[in-house]
């Protein structure tokens, strides 16, 4: 392959594709069907036994899809990816190919809003409980775990707080009871290496940096390829260890690790059954959206960050702002796992504070002329939000509080623009907003 052992940089324009071998194509072609004519009915028997891997139908694979997956696998060092149709059918799925109803996850509580809906209600319906944890002292999803739990859950760098997941720490006491990590890595793509560190999933909504441009949805879950779920067992992972019905009896690991030799039993279980069963697949349209999102993505990362570190500088030094947070100006412990973890930068998310709490957290947005005010985040464009009046309204006052909403909380996704540009923007939004 022309890109083993490149740089991100490289890897993110040549991984999984070169031309199409009829027309030449160098750009991906949009593979818009549902179906592929197999060569004959043993070929077919074939496919569907997994004798051999090839495209059946577009609900679990397409040629599309195939690049985007093989070109995220290359970048972040995983065995193979797995492209859905959200950010949130990434977490549901990453979860339900582990858990059963009767079984529980422990999950860092710093998570996005959505997820954490998802996990307290909607996996909790379907019976899987999720044991909620404080990620700042890594003991604490020791101290929840029992013969039930099958996996832990944690946000790279989650919002508001914005402190990053000790990645290293926990995958250790994961893997000491055979329990692997699955890590949303979606607010920092290329900045953070998961799986470097010890992580054995890793799931993103392709929505946001990937994508980079505000124009599609879409999740994409990678197996690390690092999780030895034959040692594991059938007592602590029985998903990957007994009979599964769903796929005429097989043994996944049995299967594909030990059979098979490959080391993505993980996702091929998920894409298998999962994907083929509950049906929340990516577009290959989207599929080739995200592809061309991807090409720049390094670059957009870079530039994302430098743009964060100056308005971070900017409004630290701005005296009508009460407190800023970002990973790069924290100090003591948060600082050091900031640079352990955030070997590419610290991120395109800021929060800062007003003194004028609620009022004043409005009245700056009202004021943005360049920056939009969106429910969004990893736009190339900048944006902003006010927590308590929109995404976190719901929660009750203490509840916004423990997740670091206070009333005059503003957050910041800093995009590539120009920085003079951005920060012109906020300094007058603050003075407005200050008055
Ligand atoms: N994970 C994180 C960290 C997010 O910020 C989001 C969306 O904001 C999601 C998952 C869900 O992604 P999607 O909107 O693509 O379903």
């Amino acid at each position: 392959m022309a890109y083993e052992g490149k740089n991100i940089e490289t890897i993110a324009l040549h991984a999984g594709w070169r031309n199409d071998e009829t027309t030449g194509s160098v750009a991906v072609p949009i593979h818009q069907t549902t179906s592929y004519q197999f060569n004959d009915t043993a070929h077919a028997a074939s496919l569907f036994g997994l004798q051999e891997f090839g495209n059946i139908y577009t609900r679990i694979m397409n040629p599309t899809c195939d690049v985007l997956e093989q070109r995220m696998a290359a970048l972040d060092g995983a065995a193979a990816g797995l492209a859905v149709s959200s950010g949130q059918t990434a977490s549901a799925y990453s979860i339900q190919n582990v858990a059963r109803a009767g079984d529980n996850i422990v999950s860092s509580s710093h998570l996005y809003g959505g997820t954490y809906n998802q996990f307290k209600n909607n996996l909790k319906e379907m019976g899987i409980e999720v044991r909620f944890v404080d990620p700042t002292d890594p003991a604490n999803f020791e101290k929840a775990t029992d013969d039930k739990t099958r996996a832990y859950f944690a946000e790279t760098l989650p919002n508001p707080k914005l402190q990053v997941f000790p990645i290293g720490e926990v995958a250790e006491i994961g893997r000491k009871h055979d329990i692997p990590l699955i890590v949303d890595n979606t607010a920092a793509p290329v900045l953070c290496r998961p799986f470097d560190h010890g992580a054995a999933v890793t799931t993103y909504s392709t929505t946001k940096y990937i994508g980079g441009h505000g124009t599609t949805i879409g999740g994409l879950i990678l197996d690390g390829g690092n999780f030895d779920w034959g040692k594991a067992g059938a007592d602590r992972q029985p998903a990957l260890n007994t009979p599964d019905p769903c796929y005429g009896g097989v043994v996944w690991d049995e299967q594909v690790t030990k059979n098979m030799g490959l080391p993505f039993a993980y996702l091929l279980k998920l894409r298998t059954t999962l994907l083929r069963d509950l049906g929340g697949a990516m577009s290959p349209f989207n599929a080739w959206m995200f592809i061309q999102g991807l090409e720049t993505l390094p670059l957009r990362m870079r530039e994302h960050a430098k743009n964060a570190k100056q308005v971070a500088e900017f409004l630290a030094s701005n005296k009508k702002v009460q407190s800023v947070t970002y990973p790069g100006l924290f100090e003591g412990a948060e600082k050091e796992k900031a640079d352990k973890y955030m070997t590419g930068g610290y991120g395109a998310l800021i929060g800062f504070e007003l003194p004028g709490g609620k009022e004043a957290g409005s009245k700056f947005i009202d004021s943005l002329e360049l920056l939009y005010h969106v429910a969004n985040i990893g736009d190339s464009r900048s944006l902003a939000i006010h927590p308590a009046t929109t995404t976190h309204s719901q929660l009750a006052p203490e509840e916004q509080l423990s997740a670091g909403v206070t009333p005059g909380y503003v957050r910041l996704s800093i995009g590539i623009e120009n920085a003079e540009d951005i920060i012109a923007d906020i300094s007058q939004a603050i003075d407005k907003a200050s008055k």
